[in-house]
């Protein structure tokens, strides 16, 4: 492991770990409990996932970004092919659902990965420099 990969030995890139579902310290496939909700900690190795902070970030990103592609395939596929509404949204919603829950385990697990392997942890107030600290200095 470089400082510029973070990877640990003998794991998988982190979007292949996340597609998988893979655990960021064994790399045994435990990460996921759900489709998209993360095991409470790996039963191979017992890491703690409670203790990253992925959250729902990706979900407002993936919603957002897949709603208006579907947007726009929805106008391109309309105007162009003129099928009847209905014949769209049957087209269109099982591709929505999909992508976006799909999308939200990748993203998810993704996030996870990252975090462990940047060892990436909420700030304290040790993280915090001082104003003055660096005054006279250097
Ligand atoms: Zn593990």
């Amino acid at each position: 492991m470089t400082s510029e990969d973070p990877k640990p030995e003998g794991q998988p890139g982190e979007f292949q770990a996340a597609l998988r579902g893979l655990c960021p310290q064994c790399g045994e496939k435990t990460l996921f409990a759900g489709f998209a909700d993360f095991a409470p900690k790996c039963s191979n190795c017992g890491l703690d996932y409670g203790q990253f902070n992925v959250g729902d970030g990706p979900t407002v990103f993936l919603t957002m970004g897949i709603g208006t592609l579907a947007v726009l395939l929805g106008l391109w596929v309309h105007f162009t092919f003129e099928p009847p509404l209905w014949l769209l949204a049957v087209l269109l919603t099982p591709l929505i659902l999909g992508s976006t829950l799909y999308g939200l385990r990748i993203s998810k697990g993704w996030l996870l990965q990252a975090e462990y392997w940047r060892k990436a942890k909420p700030a304290n107030t040790k993280d915090v420099i001082h104003p003055d600290h660096d005054r006279g200095e250097s």
